[in-house]
């Protein structure tokens, strides 16, 4: 591949942070915008902060995280650091969506980060993590704010993703995917990304006319029928938040997803490729559902923490977002294997373990928690997903009266 020069380097920097505050975020004049970022991203984030300001940004407040730090903790922390979050910067994070705030996540973390550690403090840590995080969490996941996530190349994750490679040599590939998968390589990324939007909309309206009650997947090692909750709605691309900006909260996106019904799904599912899960790979991993619920789990590798994954808490073990995304994907289309959910989720047909998105039910914003569960709406305090989908999956969509037709054949749309 032709390496790109610095000044190249530098435009398309700039044009992805421009996307991102435009088209990602979609930011309102006037409105405070918080960020999250590592170490590593500093020179993106600046730029991200440049193009906030010029949007008319009120504050940027930027919390940076250290991934060598987060590491100590593990090699001198006492056994009761474990259970330890800090809930007060989560319920400011909180605080500052509810006055108002947007959100934008950088990543780029270090997918092999944790993998050294004891399986069972690095998941101490992230229930104890994901507990205190909730309150804000909800707020995001259920759009009462704007917010998006983008990616930056950073050292750890180019090592990752090209192990054989010289350290710049692989930087300056994963930043090109990075680009090209965002659409910053391109002339007018914000008219690409308006456009990229309307064919995901178009898809998702599709799914919604034709209200499936139950997708069917198959392939090598795969025989899994998926119910939709019921009164599911597929989304896909941007959407308005409740505070009325239109943001496009996953950059990349490729994929539509709706809610399964957490009681509906059977047979079994094999991972197609590896799942960076907090720090880990779990690769090959082969599930079991009966009811709903997963009774036998195992996979070729990590299968110690894909355990713990699934004894999280009850809706671990139950779906809460089934995705279509055809084999053509720009991101499949790469060939590389990010280990990172935002880019290998949008390669593959996927779907995620615990928590389910109630913005994908109609008027599911307005349901109680009850009222969510009884149309099928699983609850968890994880939600991974992991990808089912490749050139070799065929996906059919069941009507309520049991007739099937095609919708994926050979992993691209029939
Ligand atoms: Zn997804
Ligand atoms: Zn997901």
């Amino acid at each position: 591949m032709k390496a790109m020069t610095s000044t190249e380097f530098e435009q398309n920097l700039q044009r992805l942070a421009e996307v991102a505050v435009h088209s990602g975020l979609g930011l309102a004049p006037g409105q405070e915008l918080v960020i999250t970022a590592t170490l590593d991203a500093v020179p993106l984030a600046r730029c991200i902060t440049k193009y906030a300001y010029k949007a008319g940004a009120c504050l940027v407040t930027t919390l940076f995280t250290d991934e060598d730090s987060s590491l100590l903790r593990f090699r001198h922390g006492s056994d009761a650091s474990f259970d330890a979050a800090p809930s007060w910067l989560y319920e400011g994070m909180a605080q500052a969506y509810r006055s108002g705030a947007a959100r934008l996540a950088i990543a780029g973390n270090n997918p092999s980060l944790l993998s050294r550690e004891d399986p069972d403090k690095v998941s101490r840590v992230n229930r104890a993590t994901s507990r205190a995080y909730r309150p804000a969490l909800e707020l995001i996941v259920r759009h009462e704010i704007n917010w998006t996530i983008v990616a930056c190349a950073t050292p750890a994750w180019a090592k990752c993703v090209f192990p054989d490679l010289p350290q710049d040599e692989a930087m300056a590939r994963l930043w090109s995917a990075i680009f090209a998968a965002s659409r910053a390589d391109q002339p007018d990324p914000v008219t690409a990304w308006k456009e990229h939007d309307a064919k995901l909309h178009a898809r998702a309206d599709y799914l919604n006319e034709k209200r499936y009650a139950g997708l069917h997947f198959r392939g090598p090692g795969t025989d899994l029928r998926v119910g939709l909750a019921d009164d599911h709605l597929w989304l896909g691309g941007g959407t308005t938040a409740h505070n009325g900006r239109y943001c496009i909260p996953n950059m990349p996106t490729e994929e539509v997803f709706t809610t399964p019904h957490k009681d509906r799904v059977e047979g079994r599912v094999t991972s197609t490729k590896p799942l960076s899960y907090q720090g880990t790979l779990i690769e090959g991993i082969s599930v079991r559902f009966e009811a709903g619920r997963i009774v036998d789990a195992g996979a070729s590798r990590g299968s110690e923490v894909l355990q713990k994954m699934i004894e999280t808490d009850e809706g671990a073990r139950q779906l809460g977002e089934v995705a279509l995304v055809p084999h053509s994907s720009p991101i499949a289309a790469s060939g590389l294997l990010f280990m990172n959910t935002l880019f290998d989720e949008n390669a593959a047909c996927h779907i995620a373990l615990g928590q389910a998105y109630s913005t994908c039910l109609k008027d599911g914003d307005s349901l109680t928690p009850d009222q969510l569960a009884a149309r099928g709406a699983n609850t968890s305090l994880i939600h991974v997903d992991w990808m089912i989908g490749s050139n070799k999956i065929d996906v059919d969509g069941i009507t309520a009266t049991g007739e099937s037709s095609p919708l994926i054949r050979a992993g691209e749309w029939a």
